[in-house]
């Protein structure tokens, strides 16, 4: 199928079909827009069905990175990276070197980073042949490394947002979480809500995390097929996407749901689901931004650690700008969201 033809495309503005048959390097580079800055985004290693899925995702993948970047309020544009894992895949240095020279011919308008299947050592081989790449290890005084705590420290302020305007409370304390996944950013925001005085309630499939939760933080278990369904002030997933359809969404006893897992929503249509029962959803890309806007700030090298976390707590306010447009205008919290960050795209693009 023909780019163009594609029903994820979107306006992109460029799309790159890379191949090295000396290393077997198959990927796809996906630019949709570069109108707020450099088009960032991820590289994923991924085995598809197709090259038509690859090309699918990629597309699908960038148009939200320009989304969040934009909601994130960073000079960065939308893009994102595929390296097909083929059944030959080798997995070489040489083969992710030759992806580092194709990310250098775009001349920085794209910037890659880790995603599914890439890790921080592949990262520093790519940075061999280019050096518009981020996710390289934190250098001392510099921002970088490992984004979840600042990823968590945006989902925090966003949940402080949330229950300030539905709640019509200031302060966590005595407010119950529910915590569904306490890996990386799990785990760090329990540390978050538990130090602001909130309970918690946590389910993983992996018990030793579960254990260090309720050892740390007093938390209390719940069973992995009821943790979204607890009686608690706010509902935090942290785990997986396509958590919220139309036969969970009537089942949600809290009246906000806030957390950093990608994609949470089944259907765009279960957005306008959860508002007519009463729920505020916090849109995930805005609330999970903390980790983009650390990628960003080690990109451009323009603060340290404590510099990111005050860049990231203005997660809060955005989200409660999108919580006072969809109360004023009727629409779903997602609908409002993709709306902003197209406006701000558009107002950057005819400047
Ligand atoms: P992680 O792998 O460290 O943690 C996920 C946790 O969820 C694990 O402990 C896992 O055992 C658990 N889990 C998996 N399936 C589960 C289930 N069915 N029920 C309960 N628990 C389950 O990953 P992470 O880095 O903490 O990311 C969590 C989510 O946040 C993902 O959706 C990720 O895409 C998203 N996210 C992460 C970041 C970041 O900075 N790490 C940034 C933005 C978005």
């Amino acid at each position: 199928m023909a780019a163009f033809d594609n029903p994820a495309f979107d306006d992109h503005e460029r799309v790159v079909f890379c191949r090295d048959a000396a290393t077997g390097l198959k990927a796809i580079i996906a630019i949709h827009s570069t109108a707020l800055g450099p088009a960032a985004g991820g590289c994923r290693l991924w085995s598809y069905a197709s090259d038509d899925a690859a090309l699918t995702d990629v597309l699908r993948l960038s148009q939200g990175m320009s989304y969040k970047n934009a909601m994130a309020g960073l000079e960065l544009g939308g893009g994102k990276a595929v390296i097909i894992k083929t059944p030959e895949f080798s997995g070489s240095e040489a083969l992710y070197e030759a992806f580092g020279t194709f990310v250098d011919k775009l001349g920085g308008d794209y910037v890659t980073a880790e995603d599914v299947g890439m890790s921080v050592e592949i990262m520093e081989i790519i940075s061999r042949r280019t050096r518009y790449v981020t996710g390289l290890p934190q250098r001392a005084g510099h921002a970088g490394g490992d984004p979840s705590p600042k990823t968590s420290w945006g989902i925090f302020h966003g949940i402080q947002a949330a229950v300030q305007f539905k709640l019509a409370r200031d302060s966590m304390d005595g407010l119950t979480v529910a915590v569904q996944g306490v890996g990386n950013v799990g785990y760090h925001l329990c540390r978050f809500l538990h130090e602001a005085g909130a309970g918690l309630v946590v389910a993983d499939i992996d018990e030793a995390r579960v254990a260090r939760a309720v050892d740390e933080f007093g938390a209390s278990s719940a069973a992995l097929d009821e943790i979204l369904f607890q009686d608690v002030d706010v509902v935090s997933p942290c785990a997986l996407g396509a958590v919220f359809d139309e036969h969970a969404i009537p089942r949600v006893r809290a009246g906000i749901i806030a957390g950093g897992a990608n994609n949470q929503l089944a259907t765009a249509a279960d957005g306008q689901r959860l508002r007519d029962a009463g729920i505020l959803y916090a849109p995930d890309y805005v609330i999970n931004g903390g980790g983009i806007i650390n990628v960003a700030s080690e990109y451009f090298d323009d603060t340290d650690d404590d510099g990111v976390m005050d860049r990231v707590a203005s997660i809060g306010p955005r989200l409660l700008g999108i919580f006072e447009e969809a109360a004023s205008s009727g629409r779903p919290t997602n609908e409002v969201a993709d709306a902003q960050a197209k406006r701000i795209i558009a107002k950057a693009s005819s400047a």
